[in-house]
């Protein structure tokens, strides 16, 4: 055995990020259920590094140094299970099985448990930054025992991405950790790229400029401090135009967004957790609504797409509507971070958040400038009951509210959907409320179900004899 590590799964990530293992000077066993892939590989990349190309699982774990790490790299769901089915009988005590797949983390917890059984780690691990960032560096979010991370820890701190020197790798928290991170993360990116959407519709409709102008505002954009990756990207998606019609790119692509199920699974996490993302929520509803396309021909026959118009002077719009895309942006990163807080609470993962946000400003999809303010807002404040009042973005925040309601209000005047906007200025105004009318919700529900109440003025549980006499009972 001479590897350093293994490698089971060779399609676009896992031929990735096997090329980036071995360019970082680690021998890595290379293994694919087809064993083409596998060749192919060696072949094309042989000279990028030391791999040691296997054709049998038997050859591959034969391969590999004691405590063995290895990483699987498959289809996620069934195709996960089959494979590591397939490995444990070949493995160890001790030896390390690394899943990097997009795997629910309910499907983590049940594999680490079923491994514990046989003495095998197993470590969930979210991997972000799609192909090219497995090649030149992803941002990596490995879950799983303690010996598992300083199992992996050298491979994984030299193959991330690096900010400032800091790797875009820590060990996240035991257990499912690493897949419950990456899957917020993602669920984050949904929230991000919806609130690029809504921009980018209202600077059209409403701003009356053209995607390549469009693609001007996004690049400007992107030298302050909504510097990121997805900002960056709009401005090239934007730019291009298609070439067998001449029309601007986004004009010829069918506008139905498709979604392979993290934003789903983040709001359903959420909702056992009673944590309001709402931003992810809508973001996830309106890829589904999208894809609703009978509905849409329906309802634009009912009812006409026609839009008001409004006047709007262009060059303050804009810059409202940056303030309304940070600001709202700053509402869906404080949900998501609540959320991994809660899901450590919950799981005792013991999760830190600075951490967190450290790991994902580079390598990952939405690794972004703004990350470093949350790194210091929690370096700051380990127990920020809330990103929003943290004196920064709390500030940014201020300073973009004007704005930011003009433009959910204008978007409403003229009929231009804005679900992450306003639900994000609708949560900002809930959570800063000094009343909120839950107390007549609490009212209902002891009418029609005797469900109980708390006073303002005293301690206690009551209930109002509703059908009776009026008078309360203290049911404490
Ligand atoms: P795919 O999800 O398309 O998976 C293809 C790989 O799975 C092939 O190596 C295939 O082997 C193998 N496989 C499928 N079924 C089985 C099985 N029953 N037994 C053994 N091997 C099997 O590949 P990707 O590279 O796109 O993604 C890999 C993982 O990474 C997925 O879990 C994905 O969710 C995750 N991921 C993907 C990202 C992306 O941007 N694409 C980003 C981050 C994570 P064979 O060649 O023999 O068919």
């Amino acid at each position: 055995a001479r590897a350093t590590i293994g490698l089971t799964g060779l399609a676009v990530m896992g031929r990735n990020l096997a090329r980036n293992i071995a360019r970082q000077g680690h021998t890595i066993a290379v293994h694919n259920r087809t064993t083409e892939k596998m060749t192919s590989l060696v072949e094309q990349f042989g000279d990028e590094g030391d791999f040691v190309p296997t054709e049998t699982l038997e050859e591959f774990v034969a391969a590999i140094e004691r405590p063995r790490a290895i990483v699987i790299m498959v289809k996620a769901g069934a195709p996960t299970d089959a494979v590591i089915d397939e490995l444990v009988p070949l493995l160890d005590p001790d030896d390390i099985v690394v899943d990097a797949g997009n795997a629910h983390y309910d499907d983590t917890v049940r594999r680490e448990a079923a491994l514990a059984e046989k003495d095998l780690h197993f470590v969930g691990m979210g991997v972000s930054g799609g192909e090219e960032g497995a090649l030149n560096g992803p941002s990596i979010m490995p879950g799983g025992s303690e010996h598992a991370w300083e199992r992996l820890r050298p491979v994984l701190t030299s193959i991330a991405a690096e900010v400032d020197g800091t790797p875009c790798t820590t060990h996240v928290g035991p257990g499912a950790a690493g897949h419950f991170v990456k899957m917020v993360h993602n669920g984050i990116e949904y929230a991000d790229m919806q609130l690029i959407a809504e921009s980018y519709d209202l600077l059209r409709t409403v701003g009356g400029l053209e995607p390549a102008e469009i693609s001007q505002v996004f690049r400007e954009w992107n030298d302050g401090d909504l510097e990121s990756f997805l900002i960056d990207i709009t401005a090239d998606v934007l730019a291009h135009t298609d070439g067998d019609t001449g029309a601007p790119f986004v004009d010829v692509v069918r506008d139905a967004a498709e979604q392979k199920g993290t934003g789903r699974w983040t709001v359903q996490s959420a909702l056992d957790l009673g944590v309001p993302v709402t931003g992810i929520a809508e973001a996830t509803f309106a890829r589904s609504i999208s894809g609703h396309t009978e509905q849409r021909a329906a309802a634009a026959q009912t009812f006409g797409s026609d839009l008001a118009r409004v006047e709007v002077d262009r060059d303050t719009f804009v810059d409202q509507v940056r303030a309304a895309l940070y600001a709202s942006k700053v509402v869906a990163y404080a949900q998501g971070f609540d959320q991994i807080k809660a899901g450590s609470e919950e799981n005792d993962w013991d999760v830190d958040l600075g951490d967190m946000a450290t790991i994902w400003r580079g390598g990952c999809i939405i690794r972004a400038q703004f990350l470093n303010r949350i790194v210091d807002a929690y370096a700051e404040r380990a127990d920020l009951p809330s990103l929003l009042v943290d004196p920064y973005f709390a500030d940014a925040v201020r300073d973009g509210l004007e704005a930011w309601r003009e433009v959910v209000a204008t978007a409403a005047r003229v009929g231009v959907p804005t679900p992450a906007f306003a639900s994000s200025l609708a949560y900002f105004d809930a959570l800063r409320r000094d009343r909120l009318p839950a107390a007549l919700i609490q009212g209902l529900r002891d009418n029609f179900g005797a469900h109980t109440y708390g006073r303002t003025d005293r301690e206690g549980t009551f209930h109002t004899l509703w059908a009776g006499d009026l008078s309360e009972e203290d049911q404490s």
